[in-house]
């Protein structure tokens, strides 16, 4: 698939920044929640404008899921299957070491869905196959290297926003809009909106290591636990993605012990990575990912609406950070298709999307919040080998209850479907 995105000579020109423009919904950030509704919405005939302050969806530190449940939406819309010919990978579940032993606690093949996996695909994939899609709908526009900047409010309602491209400052008026500019949300700051933040307990660091030959595909998640450190692999088909996890606080600790005892430690949890590590020479391959849960107490007012990670950082325990976002604009869709239609979006609109999406949101986090306090922060302080506990053991043995956590990670606390499809 061809990039879409807008070259910079295009951007200098400023031939297609005529300003104001006007449309009906403005999304701020084409992450997975912004170009999801985006495509929804542009659907339905509605005009619809992401501004996007990227030249191109090419970023490395992002998470590469799908779960059953995004692609259960996709599937509503026709597009599962051109997404299946993406090249991607199915995950299954997890196998971790712990102490020698291994342990496999989920099978999403036993979930009564289409998609009984996780989709492992590049974001930067994705989010070029959404836009690509959605620009075949003539409402469908996407500003890239759009850095908005400024709310333009006027009596209380917010009505447009200005972004700067390099050509300089632009504006885009719009019935809503709706902010999907992630974790560091530019346009909720701007709103005034105070997220309540938690702190868990973990930093991560996040890099490559090469397939070496005679490695085969693995549809699990690898890694496992041991010496206050967790460890995460995907196989991403052409590298291993790996996430290596210890406590908040310590990466300057982990720098001074040197790149060798990184490479000691991934290759004592999982030893299958012992050759692969040679690779890692260099504190310049690792991104350092400060981990932070939070969740805004409002995310609407009159004229703007925020989604996913703008309105509600996730933890990463469990990777559903991209459901959440999807889903968030599925239901966003779901809710304001009509009045967007229609020429008028009540604040009660705004507050329909809130009361669907805040309990799952609320609850996911308090699982994830639990996780954290009674297993990850143990496993976090402990010196030695980490040795399952028996009881979680006999957990995932028993037939009712053992196929409840693949449940909950793959279609989060509520299984959410497109209303008009
Ligand atoms: C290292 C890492 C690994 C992760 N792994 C996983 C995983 O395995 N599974 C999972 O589900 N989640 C994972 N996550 C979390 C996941 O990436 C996010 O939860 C998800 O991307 C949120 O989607 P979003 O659309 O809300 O925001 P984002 O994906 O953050 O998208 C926001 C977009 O807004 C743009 N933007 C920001 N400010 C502005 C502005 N002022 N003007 C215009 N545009 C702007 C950004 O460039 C970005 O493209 C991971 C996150 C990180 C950092």
């Amino acid at each position: 698939m061809t990039s879409i995105a807008v070259p910079e000579e295009e951007v200098a020109t400023g031939e297609w920044m005529e300003a104001p423009h006007q449309t009906a919904c403005c999304i701020v950030g084409g992450g997975p929640g912004g170009m999801m509704l985006a495509f929804l919405l542009a659907r339905h005939g509605i005009p619809v404008t992401v501004l996007e302050a990227h030249k191109d969806f090419d970023r490395d530190f992002r998470g590469d899921t799908l779960h059953p449940s995004i692609l259960e939406i996709l599937d509503q819309i026709g597009l599962s299957e051109p997404l299946h010919q993406l090249r991607h990978n199915k995950i299954y579940g997890p196998t971790l070491q712990a102490a020698g032993t291994s342990f496999s606690p989920i099978d999403f093949r036993r979930l009564k869905t289409r998609f009984p996996y996780v989709m492992l695909i590049p974001q930067t994939k994705f989010l070029e196959f959404l836009a690509a899609e959605a620009s075949k709908y003539p409402e469908f526009r996407l500003r890239m290297a759009a850095n908005v900047q400024e709310l333009i409010e006027e009596n209380g309602l917010v009505r447009g926003v200005r972004y700067q491209s390099t050509k300089g400052w632009h504006e885009v008026r719009a019935q809503l809009i709706v902010g999907a500019d992630g974790r560091f949300s530019k346009v909720r700051s701007l709103a005034r909106f105070e997220p309540i933040k938690t702190s868990p307990p973990m930093d991560i660091l996040w890099f490559h290591l090469p397939h070496l030959p005679g490695d085969e595909v693995s549809d699990r998640i690898l890694g496992g636990f041991g010496g206050g450190r967790v460890l995460a692999v995907f196989d991403r088909l052409d590298y291993w993605q790996v996430g290596y996890v210890f406590p908040k606080g310590q990466y300057q600790e982990l720098r001074a012990a040197g790149i060798a005892a990184l490479r000691r430690s991934i290759a004592a949890i999982e030893p299958r990575f012992a050759n692969h590590v040679a690779a890692l020479t260099d504190w310049q391959q690792c991104a350092l990912l400060s981990v932070e849960s939070s969740r805004c107490p409002i995310w609407y007012k009159p004229g703007l609406l925020l989604i996913g990670d703008a309105a509600h950082v996730m933890s990463p325990v469990g990777g559903v950070g991209i459901n959440y976002a999807v889903q968030d604009a599925a239901v966003a869709a779901n809710v304001l298709m009509e009045p967007l239609t229609a020429g008028h979006v009540r604040v009660q609109d705004l507050a329909e999307v809130q009361r669907q999406r805040e309990w799952p949101t609320r609850v996911i986090q308090a699982i994830q919040a639990a996780v954290q306090k009674r297993i990850l922060t143990n496993v976090l302080q402990a010196r030695g080998p980490v040795t399952i506990p028996w009881t979680l053991r006999v957990f995932f043995r028993i037939p009712v209850l053992r196929d409840l956590p693949a449940r909950l990670l793959a279609f989060g606390v509520k299984r959410v479907r497109l209303e008009k499809p």
